[in-house]
């Protein structure tokens, strides 16, 4: 979902339109359309030259009536507590689609972290621990990774934790290092839980998967096992991904109309998703300017790189032949563009469902953590494909009982599940 300085009140207007729709008692509203606690603190560090500086920190927790508030922390200079609402709020939608037993929650810290030394940015994660510790924990709220941070600052953040609390405590945070508590599988898991609902969306549509031809927006993590999973576990071909060229400051589309080969073009990617051109000319790819991605003639775009790509000029050049669109990124398909594609009949996976493949493992993590017992890669990515399959079915089954677009009912899906679990529980 697009990331604004509104992002907030756009997340209040989803939620409204689907309330409507839904019926929504009017003190379920009430509830719902708010945090139901956030946490504002500011964190004094040391830095490398003797001086402190003064950090600001946001811990929101939106509904944790299915279980503990889960979601990522995030460092950016633009960070708002307005834009970590919208971000706790949609992964309680999230996490309710996906099914599994957590709310939703989101940090953030304003801070640049390019400018941080190692050092300044332990003491700044340590800090930020040591500010909320008392309000998160394995069993009422678990943070993650998320843009600006890295499966190493989880490892310092569970560290402070442990040390505060007195014990060893790996499921207060997911997105760990393996090795140190995290999950194998969780490298693929966004991009591989894309592709399985991809593989039901074509049953549903009675497209042969074999036949079926892709385009991919980006080259990074989610992309990158999309384009792997799309050729190794659906057997179609993908034919061009893109990526941000960072000297060219430009993006292009890398192209190979009889398929790309991922794993070639893995090995001359760097650890930012961007690809190596002349490696790339080299090999025979064509390199094309990075909007060339959405008019090709395929079956299925995915887009999986960045907010508001299809929007209301560029979906005019989706070629008719596109039957598919599965959302890897968040937020990549403006409602402009989302009312063009109902009134076309594209079938569009909505992203808090096609990408939920990421917090399906980080609770799967939580869950290895709290046994001590971890599962094979096997076991994670068969665990995830039950999951994934089953949230799509169920969302499939509320757009064709009501009648509505899969956004909608990925919606309404989420919403009735929270508003369940608060009646269960006597709050409403
Ligand atoms: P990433 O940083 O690993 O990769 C991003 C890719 O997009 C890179 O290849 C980059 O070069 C490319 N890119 C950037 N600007 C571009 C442009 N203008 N045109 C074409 N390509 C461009 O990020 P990621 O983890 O793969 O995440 C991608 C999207 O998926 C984001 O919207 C993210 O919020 C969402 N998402 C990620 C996960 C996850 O587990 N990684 C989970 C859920 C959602």
């Amino acid at each position: 979902m697009a990331v604004s300085t509104n992002a907030f009140e756009m997340a209040q207007r989803q939620f409204d339109h689907v309330a409507d729709l839904l019926n929504l008692d009017s003190q379920v509203r009430e509830i719902l359309r708010w945090p139901l606690r956030e946490y504002h603190f500011r964190i004094p560090v040391r830095m490398d030259d003797g001086s402190i500086r003064v950090f600001q920190g946001f811990r929101v927790q939106h509904n944790d009536a299915r279980g503990p508030n889960k979601g990522g922390i995030r460092f950016h200079p633009a960070e708002t507590v307005d834009t970590v609402r919208a971000l706790a709020t949609w992964m309680t939608w999230k996490c309710a689609v996906a099914d599994i037993p957590l709310g939703g929650g989101k940090g953030g810290v304003i801070v640049d972290p390019a400018t941080l030394t190692d050092g300044e940015k332990e003491r700044l994660v340590r800090g930020y621990i040591q500010s909320i510790w008392k309000n998160i924990g394995p069993r009422n709220d678990v943070p993650a990774p998320d843009v600006g941070t890295t499966p190493q600052m989880m490892g310092w953040m569970m560290d402070e934790y442990s040390r505060l609390s007195g014990e060893y405590t790996p499921g207060v945070i997911t997105g760990k290092p393996v090795g140190g508590g995290g999950s194998l599988g969780r490298t693929e898991a966004t991009g591989y839980g894309v592709i399985y609902t991809i593989r039901e969306a074509l049953k549903h549509l009675q497209m042969d998967g074999s036949k079926s031809l892709a385009a991919i927006q980006g080259f990074g993590n989610v992309a990158q096992y999309a384009a792997i999973g799309f050729i190794e576990l659906i057997g179609g071909k993908v034919v061009c991904v893109s990526c941000w060229d960072r000297e060219d400051r430009t993006a292009y589309t890398f192209t190979k109309e009889d398929g790309v080969d991922p794993h070639f073009l893995m090995s001359i990617t760097d650890q930012y998703g961007s690809i190596d051109k002349a490696k790339a000319k080299d090999a025979g790819y064509k390199i094309e300017d990075g909007g060339a991605w959405i008019s090709k003639d395929v079956d299925v775009l995915i887009p999986s790189a960045l907010e508001g790509q299809i929007n209301a000029e560029t979906v005019k050049l989706i070629k008719p032949r596109v039957r598919v669109i599965a959302e890897g990124a968040n937020g990549p398909t403006t409602p402009e563009a989302d009312e063009v594609l109902k009134a076309n009949g594209v079938f569009v996976i909505p992203d808090f469902l096609c990408n939920a493949g990421g917090v399906t493992v980080s609770y799967f993590e939580g869950v290895q953590n709290d046994m001590n017992y971890y599962w094979t890669k096997q076991e994670v990515l068969e665990r995830l494909d039950t999951k994934m399959t089953q949230a799509f079915q169920s969302v499939l089954d509320m757009a064709l009982k009501e009648n509505v677009f899969m956004r909608d009912a990925a919606y309404m899906v989420a919403i009735a599940r929270v508003a369940k679990a608060m009646e269960l529980r006597g709050w409403i």
